[in-house]
C-alpha cells in the first residue's frame, strides 16, 4: 500500500479509537484531511441522534473528550483551573463547560470541525491578557486554549523565527539571547504572543521596525472549513494582510513566521520615578512641565533607535501621583561598553551614566529622578524590568484613544486624568483606600511616524493610518482588587477616558484610531480603521468566512461589522 494511505488510515483509527492525529508520516503537521473531517462531521451526526436535547456545547466536550481524552478538561481538573484562571485580569475569570487544549494545527482543525458542527459556542485564549471579559473567555462554551502550540525554531539563516502562539514573549526573547537577533514583542514578557500580533503589536523599538504585525512573515492559520493554509507574500495575500490587524476574524493562527533583526546585543536601557505631586507653593505639578518637554521632543525626532514609555500614575500605596518613565536606545554601531548603575534622588547617579541618550540626559540633570536605575545589556532586560509593574490576578481595566502627538495633547491628556483623581477617590471609602485601589495611569504610548512608515515599507496592515503625523494612543488603566467595586472603577474609567476624548476633539488633537489591543470591551475597535481597509477587511471575510463562524461561533474578540 502507498505510504500517504498506511498514515492517513492509521491516522482515522487512532481518532476513532483514543486520539486525534496530529501529524503526518513526515512528522510535519499539516492539518487535516477532508476524509478526517468528515469522520468528525458523521461522528456528531451520531451524537446527535442518541442525544436529541440539542445541547451544542454538551455534544462538543463529549466528542472533544472522546477522540482525546488527555486535551480536554472539565472543572475539578487541575489543568482546568490553571488554564480558566491564568488570565492576566481577574474581571476575566470564569467557568468554560470544558477546555480543549489542542496540540497542532491539525489539532485545532478537527476541533473547529467539532465545534461547528454541534453548533457549540467556543472562545480562543493565547497569553490570556486581553483584561476586558469574555474576550478571549467563554462562561458557557468550549474554551480553545493553545498553550501548548510552543514551536519555537530559529531558521538556518537566522533571518526568521517560527513562533507558536501559545508562547509569551518572555519565552521567545529567551530562545533568541544567544543569537543575537530579535523580534519585535511586547514591552512587558508576559504578554501573549498571538493577540499582540493579531491587534497590531507596539514594541520599545517600534519606530525601527513597525508594529509586530507589520513584521509577520507569514501566518499558519486554520479556517472556518477546517482546512489549514500558509499566508504570506506569495500565498493568499489578501488573508495575509487581513490578518494584520484583522484579529480572530478569518481564523485560528497555529504559527507566525517573524522577522528577525539582527542586533549586537546591547541597549542603553533606563527606567525613572519622578513625583508628579503639587507643589503648594506653585500650584502646579512638581517636574511636569520638564518631563512632558522632553517627550515631545522626544517624539519630535523621530529617532528610529529609541523608544520610550511614560506612565502617570497615582497609586495610593506610594503616597500619590508619580510619573514611571521607561526608555531604550538600541546599540547601533557596537560601540557601547557595559555598564550599570543607579539614582537615589538628590545623591544623582552613582556610577556617571555613560551613553545615556539625550532625552535622559537632559532630564536627569534638569530635574532629578526620585529614583531610577540604567544599564547598558540586552533590549530583553528591559521587558524583564517591566514585569513587576504588571502582576497577574488583580482586577484591570484598560481603555484607549488616540491624540495627535502634540505638547498640548500631552498637556491635556495629563492634566485632565490627575483632575480626576479625587473624584475617584471620593467613591471610595477613605478608609479603605489602601485595600482597594492599586492604583490608576495613564500610558502615553508614542506612535511615531518611522513606525507608521514601516508598516508601510512592509507591506502595508489594517490600520489605514497616515503616517505624515505621529500620534500618542493614550490609555486609560484602572487597577483594584474587590468586584463589589467594579462598577465605581468601570464608571470611572469611562468618564475619564470620554472627557479626555471630548477636550482633545475641542482643539482638533483627537484621532479616531482605537487601538484593539488595549480597548475595552465597550469600545469599538473597528470604528477607527480606515474606510478602505474596512472595505478590503469585508471583502476577505466574505471569501473565508461566509458563514460568519468566527462572529457567530467564536465569542469574544472585535468582530468586523457588516
Ligand atoms: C500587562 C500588559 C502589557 C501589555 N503590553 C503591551 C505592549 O507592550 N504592546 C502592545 O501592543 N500591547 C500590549 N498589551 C496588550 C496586548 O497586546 C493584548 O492584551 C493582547 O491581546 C495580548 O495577547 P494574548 O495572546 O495574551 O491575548 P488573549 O487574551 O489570549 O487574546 C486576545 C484576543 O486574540 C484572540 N486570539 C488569541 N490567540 C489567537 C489565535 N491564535 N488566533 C486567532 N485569535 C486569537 C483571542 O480570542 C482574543 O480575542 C499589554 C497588555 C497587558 C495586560
Amino acid at each position: 500500500m502507498h505510504l500517504k494511505s498506511v498514515c492517513l488510515l492509521s491516522a482515522i483509527f487512532s481518532l476513532s479509537s483514543t486520539a486525534v492525529a496530529s501529524k503526518s508520516c513526515s512528522g510535519k503537521d499539516t492539518g487535516s484531511s477532508r476524509r478526517e473531517i468528515n469522520f468528525l462531521k458523521g461522528a456528531v451526526t451520531q451524537y446527535q441522534l442518541t442525544n436529541p436535547l440539542n445541547d451544542g456545547v454538551a455534544c462538543a466536550c463529549y466528542l472533544l473528550r472522546k477522540f482525546d481524552r488527555y486535551a480536554v478538561f472539565r472543572e475539578g481538573e487541575e489543568e482546568y483551573l490553571r488554564e480558566a484562571n491564568g488570565y492576566w485580569s481577574a474581571t476575566v475569570w470564569t467557568t468554560p463547560r470544558c477546555i480543549f487544549t489542542p496540540s497542532g494545527a491539525s489539532d485545532v482543525a478537527k476541533g473547529i470541525a467539532i465545534m461547528k458542527e454541534c453548533r457549540a459556542l467556543f472562545a480562543v485564549k493565547g497569553g490570556g491578557h486581553y483584561p476586558p471579559p469574555e474576550m478571549s473567555t467563554i462562561t458557557d462554551g468550549v474554551l480553545v486554549a493553545l498553550t501548548k502550540l510552543k514551536t519555537l525554531e530559529l531558521a538556518e539563516d537566522k533571518k526568521s523565527v517560527l513562533v507558536g502562539p501559545g508562547l509569551r514573549w518572555g519565552d521567545v526573547y529567551r530562545y533568541l539571547l544567544p543569537h543575537n537577533v530579535f523580534v519585535v514583542g511586547g514591552r512587558i514578557t508576559n504578554v501573549g504572543v498571538p493577540g499582540f500580533l493579531l491587534g497590531g503589536g507596539i514594541s520599545y523599538l517600534g519606530s525601527r521596525w513597525g508594529f509586530g504585525m507589520d513584521n509577520v512573515e507569514e501566518f499558519e492559520v486554520v479556517l472556518a472549513d477546517s482546512s489549514v493554509v500558509r499566508a504570506n507574500k506569495r500565498s493568499h495575500l489578501d488573508l495575509f494582510w487581513a490578518l494584520k490587524g484583522g484579529s480572530s476574524n478569518f481564523g485560528i493562527v497555529t504559527s507566525f513566521r517573524l522577522t528577525a533583526h539582527p542586533i549586537t546585543g546591547k541597549a542603553w536601557i533606563g527606567k525613572f520615578a519622578y513625583s508628579t505631586a503639587t507643589d503648594p507653593d506653585t500650584g502646579k505639578r512638581n517636574h511636569m512641565e520638564t518631563v512632558l518637554d522632553k517627550l515631545q521632543a522626544f517624539v519630535d525626532k523621530n529617532d528610529d533607535t529609541s523608544g520610550v514609555l511614560p506612565l502617570f500614575m497615582y497609586v495610593p500605596q506610594h503616597g500619590g501621583p508619580i510619573g514611571d518613565i521607561s526608555v531604550i536606545k538600541l546599540d547601533v554601531e557596537g560601540k557601547m561598553e557595559m555598564g550599570a548603575g543607579s539614582i537615589q534622588g538628590e545623591y544623582g547617579p552613582t556610577p556617571d551614566m555613560i551613553h545615556v541618550p539625550k532625552l535622559f540626559k537632559d532630564m536627569t540633570e534638569e530635574i532629578p529622578p526620585m529614583m531610577g536605575a540604567w544599564n547598558i545589556s540586552h533590549p530583553y532586560q528591559l521587558t524583564l524590568a517591566m514585569n513587576p509593574d504588571a502582576p497577574d490576578g488583580f482586577r484591570q481595566s484598560f481603555r484607549v484613544h488616540a491624540a495627535k502627538a502634540t505638547r498640548e495633547s500631552l498637556e491635556l491628556i495629563t492634566h485632565i486624568f490627575y483632575n480626576r483623581i479625587p473624584e475617584l477617590l471620593e467613591k471610595l471609602p477613605a478608609e479603605e483606600i489602601l485595600q482597594t485601589l492599586g492604583q490608576t495611569s495613564v500610558i502615553i504610548q508614542p506612535i511615531t511616524k518611522n513606525m507608521l512608515k514601516q508598516g508601510e515599507k512592509r507591506g502595508g496592515n489594517t490600520f489605514g493610518i497616515n503616517s505624515s503625523q505621529s500620534y500618542y494612543w493614550y490609555i486609560i488603566t484602572v487597577t483594584w482588587f474587590d468586584p463589589k467595586y467594579d462598577e465605581i472603577m468601570n464608571e470611572w474609567s469611562d468618564l475619564t477616558s470620554e472627557l479626555t476624548y471630548e477636550a482633545l476633539g475641542k482643539k482638533g488633537l483627537s484621532h479616531p484610531f482605537i487601538y484593539m489591543n488595549d480597548a475595552h470591551g465597550n469600545q469599538d475597535a473597528f470604528a477607527g480603521y480606515g474606510q478602505r481597509e474596512m472595505k478590503r477587511l469585508k471583502k476577505i471575510r466574505e471569501q473565508y468566512d461566509p458563514k460568519r463562524l468566527w462572529k457567530k461561533g467564536l465569542v469574544g474578540g472585535y468582530k468586523i461589522p457588516e
